[in-house]
């Protein structure tokens, strides 16, 4: 029993420091992953299911590595918080999502990722501003996303960028809706112009009569606080035709659009476009 005991220890230890090894290695290119151009932003288009047309587009983050292919944001984000990168990172993609979206018809907004520590920075809202200014972008036309971690740490130095970003004209949207610990608090103390329900919510549709009691909940919560809702992760038309009925302000999902290169997402909005 012993033997087998530190057989298994050992076996342990090495697929610990494999992984281990591999996050170094990921965090050590990732170094150099945006000087050497292999970050780029891909843009998934939100239906407006009122107007049937697409109003924003969400940018997401791409990295091909040189030798692994393409990287999830799922592995690489977290990577880029632990070393800070993420400061970098994330002003690299305010910039490039405002200087691509300043290309698009004035009715199409943008919607950008903000990772919590990105708002550690006092300069954060004024990183935002000088963005806007650069790419001549209206305010308006810019989402930013946060989750409600973003709430949770330091909520006082938060809640001051939070109003000086309001200040300057863009939108702040609540992501992930309903995974959190206590996503409803968080809608009491700041204003969002939008809320966006996790996907997991979605795919319930049509399963769970619980769910969809929520759902609908949401999105009478939604108006009631005059705040654009907008459903995640939609991948049939039975879950469209529901949230249309059941009063959901947007759709964004695989059944909508996958996330598309660039020019491919300019092309969609163009005025001679298929939106
Ligand atoms: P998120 O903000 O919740 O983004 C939505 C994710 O759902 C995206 O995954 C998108 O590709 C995926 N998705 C969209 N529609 C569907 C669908 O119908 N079905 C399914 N199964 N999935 C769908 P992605 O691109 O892998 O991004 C994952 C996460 O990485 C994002 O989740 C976001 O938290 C983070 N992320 C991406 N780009 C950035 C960025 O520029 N900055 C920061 N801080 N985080 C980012
Ligand atoms: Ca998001
Ligand atoms: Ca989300
Ligand atoms: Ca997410």
């Amino acid at each position: 029993a012993k033997e087998s005991g530190r057989g298994t220890t050992r076996i342990f230890d090495a697929a610990m420091s494999q992984k281990v090894c591999a996050r170094q290695d990921l965090k050590r290119d990732l170094a150099f992953a945006l000087e050497k151009g292999e970050l780029r932003l891909v843009y998934q288009p939100i239906r407006d299911l009122g107007s049937g047309r697409i109003a924003t587009a969400e940018a997401l983050l791409r990295w091909r590595h040189p030798e692994k292919g393409e990287v999830s944001p799922v592995d690489f984000i977290p990577l880029a918080e632990e070393t800070g990168l993420i400061n970098a990172i994330g002003e690299w993609v305010l910039e490039a999502a405002c200087r691509q979206a300043a290309h698009w018809p004035a009715d199409v907004s943008v919607a950008i990722n903000i990772s919590p520590v990105q708002f550690r920075s006092d300069t954060f809202p004024m990183k935002v501003a000088a963005a806007l200014a650069r790419s001549r972008l209206a305010p308006a036309r810019l989402e930013l996303e946060i989750t409600e971690s973003v709430l949770l740490a330091d909520s006082e130095h938060n809640m001051r960028i939070l109003h000086d970003l309001k200040a300057i004209g863009v939108r702040i949207s609540l992501d992930d809706f309903g995974t959190g610990y206590s996503s409803l608090s968080y809608l009491r103390l700041f204003p969002f112009s939008k809320l966006k329900l996790d996907r997991c919510f979605v795919s319930d549709i049509g399963r769970s009569a619980q769910s969809e009691a929520i759902v609908r909940a949401v999105a009478d919560m939604g108006h009631a606080l005059s705040m654009m809702t907008t459903a995640e992760g939609v991948e049939t038309s039975g879950q469209l035709d529901w949230l249309r009925a059941n009063g959901w302000s947007q759709a964004q999902g695989y059944l909508i659009g996958r996330p598309a290169e660039a020019d491919v997402f300019g092309a969609l909005v163009a005025p001679s476009g298929l939106r």
